[in-house]
């Protein structure tokens, strides 16, 4: 009943159990008037039970005893941030192959720390191959008596599925010895010889046990409020390392010395555009097992590719690796950032699209451009297409720890190419100049590199060195131009391209941008010079054979974001962006 930020802590609990829609019926039960008569008062269900029980499943039992129901969860009443994945996690489980072996599924959380590992209120539980629970303790198990030994510790999660059968039966058996010692009332059911499957669940949610848990928690709820995608005050990691200039690449080795673990392989992530440039690859120093692994960016990355390679690493090496080096245009970046952040956060990449969603730093990570102007080497995005959608994880632990900029290695690029990602920069500093979420901070980064971006594309004075260094800086200012701000019209556009036709990000964006004058009027006119100064052809009449599904899907894309709605258009931009108005617009593109 204690108060959780304006309901009481249950209220709460059972809010947030409801709005998952995972349940057929949601219910409290309870042997205190109180909670009672709080519950039904917010036009929510509760069942009264008798006072005297051994635990909470012992309570539910009694009160589904005659319900006609196949599977139980309990949800303890002091966990109201209990995570709607959660959930689906232990009722996946009763659809998994092995289903009809299961009595009850549980939770679990990978630990790291030795505190936490050692802490008796912590119950740690040790699993089989399949992730059948074998034993929980409140000691650390299992004993690292051979420290070299890399074992993954869990901490288990105090949210159970059972199937009826199993819950009535563990209501009838009397509590044994190992239960009574440990006071951990799951370990009943294998002491019983039950199965219990586990899943890894490693979103943190506080639990509320002490008054002090209440304050943390208060708190939580109060910074989750602020921290919403477009919030006022953000506050986001910037690069904390960047070496800058022509040959800074040669620093490489030596920036990665004291980074090495041992026994653990650098692994390199490099654009097979490089595969046959000798020059280039005698500067990369492999040492002992270190690997190098040529990227194709006929298409963009994908969060199947992401997983591909992960579950790769993880098969060769017994290691994780000293860290991930990322070498080559926004693709090449952005995969090797989200590679970094998979090999600590388990399951698809696709679980973590969107915002704040990953639980654990990645691997030590370092980003090296050889093209510029998506600035995927300071965002805090790593942009991926998945089997529903097209975006970035988007995290505090996905910017690079490190990053070299030479803008030597940027001497290669085909003219078209130059100009498209250039563009991405350009477009990059109009959204975020133009946008309702621009302030002065934004500001200053856009304005110097929607500046350089006008003296590379439009000035004749410059030489090829000056522009190719002056151009990487544009895509670092762009870039950090819209950690603050956003990205609008164009983006939120070209990604509806890209998802259905698979255009590329770069012309995707000028496709687009070239008919967005009713948006941004004087840069479309500066946009049209740039096409003309530099001969470029910018494909036209993309969407002239799109199928219905095709077009309603594209429009599906665009509309979900948004954020990037918000910042063009502002609070009103539905009235603004109807379905109508984009499709009308994608027809002339
Ligand atoms: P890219 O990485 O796909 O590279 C484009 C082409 O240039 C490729 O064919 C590549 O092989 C070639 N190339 C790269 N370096 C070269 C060199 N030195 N010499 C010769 N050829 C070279 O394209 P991009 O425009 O840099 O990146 C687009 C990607 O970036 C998209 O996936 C997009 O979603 C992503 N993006 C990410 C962010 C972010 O903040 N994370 C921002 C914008 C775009
Ligand atoms: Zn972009």
């Amino acid at each position: 009943m204690q108060d959780l930020g304006g309901k009481p802590v249950i209220v709460r609990t059972y809010e947030a159990t409801k709005a998952t829609k995972l349940f057929d019926e949601v219910y409290v039960v309870t042997d205190s008037d109180i909670i009672f008569n709080e519950i039904e008062l917010n036009g929510g269900k509760a069942i009264m039970s008798k006072k005297e029980h051994d635990c909470g499943s012992d309570r539910i039992a009694e009160a589904v005893e005659h319900m006609d129901v196949d599977i139980i969860v309990n949800v303890q009443g002091d966990e109201p941030f209990t995570s709607k994945l959660g959930l689906e996690q232990v009722l996946a489980v009763f659809n998994g192959a092995d289903a009809d072996k299961i009595d009850l599924a549980s939770l679990m959380t990978e630990i790291y720390d030795w505190k936490e590992i050692s802490d008796p209120n912590a119950v740690k539980v040790v699993v089989d191959k399949n992730n059948f629970a074998q034993y929980f303790s409140r000691s650390p198990i299992p004993y690292p008596r051979d420290k070299n030994v890399s074992v993954q510790y869990y901490k288990h999660k105090g949210i159970y599925a059972f199937r009826k059968e199993a819950l009535m039966d563990f209501h009838k058996l009397p509590m044994r010895a190992l239960e009574a010692a440990e006071k951990i009332e799951c370990i009943r059911y294998l002491e019983y010889g039950k199965n219990i499957k586990m899943a890894i669940n490693n979103n943190e949610g506080i639990e509320i046990d002490t008054p002090e848990d209440l304050i943390r928690a208060n708190r939580a709820l109060k910074e989750s409020s602020t921290t919403a995608v477009n919030n006022k005050y953000r506050n986001f990691p910037m690069v904390p390392k960047v070496i800058f200039g022509q040959g800074s690449f040669d620093q490489l080795p030596s920036i990665l010395a004291d980074k090495r673990k041992e026994q653990a392989p650098f692994i390199y992530l490099v654009d097979d555009v490089f595969k046959k440039n000798e020059a280039f690859l005698d500067k990369l120093t492999l040492r002992f097992n270190d690997k190098l692994l040529f990227v194709s960016t006929l298409e963009e990355p994908k969060t199947e590719q992401v997983d591909t390679i992960v579950k790769n690493i993880k098969n060769e090496f017994t290691y994780l690796p000293s860290g991930i080096i990322g070498i080559g245009g926004g693709s090449v970046l952005d995969l090797a950032k989200a590679v970094s952040l998979l090999l600590t956060n388990k399951g698809s990449a696709a679980d973590y699209q969107g915002w704040d969603l990953l639980s654990n730093k990645g691997v030590y990570h370092v980003g090296i451009p050889t093209i510029s102007g998506t600035g995927a080497e300071v965002s805090r995005t790593a942009i991926l297409t998945g089997p529903e959608k097209k975006l970035g994880l988007n995290s505090d632990f996905t910017p690079y720890d490190q990053v070299v900029l030479d803008p030597d290695l940027t001497q290669g690029v085909p003219k078209n190419q130059w100009f498209f990602t250039g563009m991405d920069c350009f477009i990059h500093c109009v959204e975020s100049l133009n946008g309702t979420f621009l302030n002065a901070f934004s500001e200053s980064y856009g304005e110097k590199a929607y500046d350089l971006c006008k003296e590379i594309f439009l000035t004749e004075n410059l030489s090829d060195a000056e522009s190719r260094a002056k151009l990487m800086m544009a895509s670092w200012h762009g870039g950090m131009s819209i950690a603050y701000s956003q990205v609008g019209v164009a983006h939120a556009m070209s990604y509806g391209l890209s998802y259905v036709l698979g255009t590329k990000h770069g012309v995707g964006n000028c496709i687009v941008f070239d008919h967005l004058h009713e948006y941004y009027p004087k840069d479309v006119a500066l946009f049209k010079e740039m096409v003309k100064m530099h001969n470029i052809t910018i494909p036209q009449n993309v969407c002239s054979n799109l199928t219905e599904d095709q077009m309603e899907t594209m429009i599906d894309i665009a509309l979900s974001l948004v954020p990037l709605w918000e910042n063009a258009l502002g609070d009103d931009w539905e009235n603004i962006m109807t379905r109508d108005k984009l499709k009308e617009l994608y027809l002339k593109m």
